[in-house]
């Protein structure tokens, strides 16, 4: 049987992780957060003192850095060379880092066999920044979701204050408007539109009318898939 795959892509902070765990969990497939998976490359090379800008450094490590997923409870544990990294990675620090060194082929081919080797063996919700334009191209429904930056940066910015952590806004939306720009004009892999994917942008929508509007997507393309 061939796996019904949903690739999610878009920019930073456009709801797609929380969009992605529900329609996973309503689904009964398997949510994969490649985002994460770049954050624990970054994390490894923060770790070792590495900067970004060090290309043959960058390169060198990988051959040290092994990043694998393990699920309990339904949720995606990142484990970085035996390690459960998952408390360290929703930092600014490990995602700047995330945003300059995923442009990087090494670091970018890496993990893409273990993003199409899931995918082969479950269905899977798997969000990103080129899923359906290059990990999963065959992907059975694909979306592109996105949100203005100044409501992506308001996010960012509600739900760290809601974990007592203070922060600025213009800073956040700077950040997300810089990331945003590396992640769509990278040469290897950039986020783009899929030619196939449906473009849903959020700004003026709550999260269950985006999860509603692409579970009625999927219940649509399964259908036609029987007829
Ligand atoms: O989605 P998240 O913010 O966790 O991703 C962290 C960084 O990893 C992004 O800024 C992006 O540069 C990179 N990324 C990527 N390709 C993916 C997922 C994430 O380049 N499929």
């Amino acid at each position: 049987m061939i796996n019904f795959n949903i690739a999610i892509d878009g920019p930073a902070g456009a709801g797609k992780s929380t969009i992605a765990k529900k329609i996973a969990k309503e689904l009964g497939f398997i949510y994969v957060d490649t985002g994460a998976m770049y954050r624990a490359m970054a994390l490894f090379f923060l770790r070792h003192n590495i900067e970004a800008k060090d290309t043959k450094k960058i390169e060198e490590a990988c051959k040290d850095v092994n990043v694998s997923i393990e699920y309990r409870d339904g949720e995606q544990i990142v484990v970085l060379n035996g390690e459960n990294v998952n408390s360290f990675l929703r930092t600014e620090e490990v995602a700047n880092m995330a945003s300059a060194t995923s442009v990087n082929k090494t670091v970018r081919l890496k993990l893409v066999e273990l993003q199409r080797s899931l995918a082969m063996k479950e269905n899977v919700v798997m969000d990103g920044r080129d899923i359906g334009t290059y990990v999963l191209p065959d992907a059975a429904l694909k979306i592109y979701l996105t949100a203005s930056a100044t409501v992506r940066a308001k996010r960012r910015y509600l739900e760290l204050q809601k974990k007592g952590i203070s922060s600025n806004i213009n800073e956040i939306e700077k950040d997300i408007i810089e990331r945003d720009h590396r992640d769509m004009t990278r040469e290897f892999a950039p986020l783009i539109q899929a030619e196939d994917a449906i473009y849903i942008d959020s700004s003026n929508l709550t999260i269950d009318e985006v999860v509603d509007k692409i579970l009625s997507l999927y219940h649509s393309r399964v259908s036609a898939c029987k007829n």
